[in-house]
């Protein structure tokens, strides 16, 4: 516990540290700001929005946010942003240098949707640097959404991507650590990253998403977790919001959690009251649960009008926001309790 405090307050700081301005650094605090950001109030109609979690969305905004001010099409903007974690060693959740299966083999998911709700995927993916780029591909080139394991290999080798080894030393190394008593507790909240999901609202105010992830830290040779499938990990309607999620994907596929905050906003709601409602509802069905020792979910939201939120069950969340008015920071998501309890 006392790592995951320090997680905490390292985030907290880091996020301070990391806030940066777009050029409208004078911007002052309105009403609405005071009252918190997280109703989504004061941003009413603002494009583009982007919104990632986790410190690694930083990177990922700021490259997409370039991307999308070039002119460049959606799906291309958050393929670039988030190819950035996807090769960065250091980030132990995400591609390259992310933490292995209990076999040491580093298997990946990923997805990505556009405005017109087609959609891509990957997942069970292995020895490819770029997930976020074969999901692309499957979206633009295949008659599909998902493609799995061997399938999805070959899709990428036959579209020229490069097989290479994903598992660093540094990963070999906390995997033969953990092989000694083997003990599956997957770890949820590491160094404060984890999946990197990325909502976009584009200048011409079309949504669109993306999910990529090396998955839940020593899982079974084989599991696919929530951020590859559409309505758990990521989903968006282009006439409501978008939403996607990080945390135990267990829990956000039993709940088909991504969807129903997008259907939460459909009813009125904002993205703040949408991604508690559905915590709160993945915390009531999991209070009894053999998985509630370690769970974690955290949710993400972004609406038509350009209003955004997280929010996530136990502390320590945060999310990346860029918009024309703040610049790139760091927020923190409200929670509903710590991890003490
Ligand atoms: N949702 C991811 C999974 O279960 C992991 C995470 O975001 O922490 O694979």
């Amino acid at each position: 516990m006392s790592n995951r405090r320090d997680f905490i307050k390292k985030s907290t700081l880091g996020a301070i540290a990391i806030t940066t301005a777009l050029g409208h650094s004078g911007f002052a605090a309105t009403k609405e700001d005071e009252k918190g950001n997280e109703s989504g109030i004061g941003n009413k109609q603002k494009k583009p929005v982007i919104i990632s979690t986790w410190n690694h969305g930083l990177p990922a905004n700021q490259e997409s946010w370039k991307q999308l001010k070039a002119g460049k099409p959606a799906l291309d903007a958050i393929e670039a942003g988030m190819k950035i974690p996807e090769a960065d060693p250091n980030v132990r959740s995400v591609g390259y240098g992310g933490y292995p299966d209990r076999e040491g083999k580093v298997t990946l998911d990923a997805c990505i949707m556009d405005h017109n709700s087609d959609c891509g995927s990957v997942c069970f993916l292995q020895g490819i640097m770029h997930p976020i780029s074969v999901a692309k591909l499957v979206l633009q080139k295949t008659p599909h959404v998902m493609l799995a394991g061997q399938g999805a290999l070959q899709f990428a080798l036959s579209e020229g991507f490069k097989e290479e080894n994903l598992l660093t030393a540094e990963s070999e190394k906390d995997w033969k650590k953990w092989l000694e008593d083997s003990k599956y507790k997957p770890v949820i909240n590491i160094e404060n990253h984890d999946t990197i999901s990325m909502l976009m609202l584009d200048q011409d105010g079309n949504l669109s998403g993306g999910c990529t992830t090396s998955g839940a830290a020593w899982k079974m040779h084989g599991r696919v977790g929530d951020s590859p499938i559409i309505g758990a990990g990521l989903f968006l309607d282009n006439e409501v919001g978008a939403a996607a999620a990080t945390g135990l994907g267990e829990a956000v596929i039993r709940t088909a959690g991504s969807a129903m905050v997008v259907e939460l906003m459909r009813q009125g709601k904002s993205p703040y009251d949408a991604c508690k409602e559905i915590t709160e509802r993945i915390y009531n069905k999991h209070k009894n649960h053999k998985d509630m020792e370690y769970l974690q979910v955290g949710f993400i939201a972004l609406n038509k009008n350009g209003e955004y939120a997280g929010y996530s069950l136990r502390s320590g969340f945060n999310y990346a926001v860029s918009d024309d008015e703040k610049g790139h920071r760091m927020e923190d998501a409200k929670f509903k309790m710590s991890w003490d309890k």
